[in-house]
C-alpha cells in the first residue's frame, strides 16, 4: 500500500525533517506545504535531487487536497524563538497559525497521525486536538524525544561515557519546567545516583540546550529533524516503541484536558498507550507544576 507523509511548514525544521524522511525511503510520497510556494518548490526539488541514488520517495510541493489521505502529517509551521524568548512567548501568535492549519484536516484525514512540533508545543498540541476533533491518540506532540536526547548528551559528558550507553528520559513540559527523570537514569545498565547539586546543574544545562544553539546559528534543525524521523519510523513500522511525547491526557497522571510530555507507546495508530511511570516525590511535584503551567496557557491560547 502506498505511504504518504505531509509536512506543513517547510522552514528550517520542516526541511531538515523532510530530508531525513525522504532519504530513508520510508514513504512513497512526501508533500511539502508552506505559504512560500516558490521556495518550497525549490526545496522539494533539491531534496529530490539529493536522494535519487538511494530512495524512491517522490517529494513535491502541495496543498491540503494533495495532502488528503496522508498516513502522517508533521506540522512545523509557525514562528520560532529568537534569543531571549521562552517557548510560551509564542503561544498566541502560533495558536492562530495552528488553528488555521488544523481546520483543513477534516475529510481525508480521519486515519492520519499528526506530529505537532510548533512551539509552545504542548499548548499547540492541545489546540490542534481541539481544532480538528480527531481521536486524542492521533495527536503526537514532539519534544520529549529531543529533550531526552539532549539529557543523554549532557549526561554522557558529565559521566565521561558514550552517549549510547546512557538511558534517560525527560517528561513534563517541552519548555522551562521540563522534568528530567533522575530516578531512572542508567549508564551501561547500571543505575546512576546524582546529588541535588548535580541534578540542578544538569537540569540547567539541558533546559538551556536549545537556546545555546539558537543564539549561535539562529535555530535548531538537525536534532528536532532526527527525532521527527524517529517517530515517523516508529509509526510506519508499528514499533510500539516507548518515546516521551506530549499526549492529550484523560485522567492519566491525574490530569485531563492538557497535553504534556509522558512516556508513550508509539505505533501504527499513533499514541497506542500512555505509560504511568512511578516517579520520585520531587519529579511528581515538578510534573504537576508543569501541568498547571501548561493548563494556564491552554486556557488562553486553545479557545476555538
Ligand atoms: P521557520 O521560520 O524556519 O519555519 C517556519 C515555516 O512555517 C516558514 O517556512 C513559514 O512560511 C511556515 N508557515 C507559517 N505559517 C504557515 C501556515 N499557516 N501554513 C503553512 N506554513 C506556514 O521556523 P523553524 O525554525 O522551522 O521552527 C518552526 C516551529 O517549530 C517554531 O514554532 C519552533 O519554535 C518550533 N520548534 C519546535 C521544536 C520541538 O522540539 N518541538 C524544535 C525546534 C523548533
Amino acid at each position: 500500500m502506498s505511504r504518504k507523509v505531509t509536512i506543513v511548514g517547510a522552514g528550517t525544521v520542516g526541511e531538515a525533517a523532510a530530508f531525513n524522511i525522504a532519504i530513508k525511503n520510508i514513504c512513497d510520497e512526501l508533500v511539502l506545504i508552506d505559504l512560500d510556494e516558490e521556495k518550497t518548490i525549490g526545496e522539494a526539488t533539491d531534496i529530490g535531487h539529493s536522494i535519487a541514488f538511494e530512495s524512491d520517495t517522490e517529494v513535491h510541493y502541495g496543498d491540503y487536497d494533495k495532502a488528503a489521505g496522508s498516513d502522517i502529517v508533521v506540522v512545523t509551521a509557525g514562528k520560532p524563538r529568537k534569543p531571549g524568548m521562552t517557548r510560551l512567548d509564542l503561544a498566541n501568535e502560533n495558536a492562530d497559525i495552528i488553528r488555521s492549519i488544523f481546520k483543513n484536516f477534516k475529510t481525508g484525514f480521519e486515519n492520519t497521525v499528526f506530529i505537532t512540533t510548533t512551539n509552545p508545543m504542548d499548548v499547540m498540541n492541545l489546540c490542534a486536538y481541539k481544532t480538528c476533533g480527531l481521536d486524542r491518540r492521533q495527536l503526537i506532540g514532539f519534544g520529549g524525544w529531543l529533550d531526552s536526547s539532549r539529557l543523554r548528551y549532557v549526561l554522557a559528558h558529565h559521566l565521561d561515557a558514550p552517549h549510547t550507553s546512557i538511558d534517560a528520559y525527560v517528561l513534563g513540559e517541552h519548555g522551562d519546567s521540563q522534568v528530567p527523570v533522575f530516578s531512572q537514569v542508567y549508564n551501561d545498565g547500571e543505575k546512576v545516583e546524582f546529588s541535588g547539586k548535580e541534578q540542578a546543574e544538569i537540569t540547567e544545562k539541558v533546559r538551556g540546550s536549545a537556546m545555546s544553539v539558537i543564539e549561535k546559528k539562529g535555530g535548531t534543525e538537525w536534532a528536532p529533524a532526527r527525532g521527527i524521523y524517529t517517530i515517523v519510523q516508529s509509526i510506519f513500522n508499528n514499533e510500539k516503541r516507548v518515546i516521551p511525547c506530549s499526549a492529550v491526557l484523560n485522567g492519566e497522571y491525574g490530569l485531563e484536558d492538557v497535553s504534556i510530555g509522558v512516556p508513550c507507546v508509539i505505533g501504527r495508530r499513533g499514541i497506542e498507550q500512555v505509560l504511568e511511570w512511578e516517579l520520585s516525590d520531587e519529579e511528581r511535584e515538578g510534573f504537576k507544576e508543569a501541568g498547571e503551567k501548561i493548563s494556564a496557557f491552554c486556557g488562553e491560547a486553545c479557545v476555538i
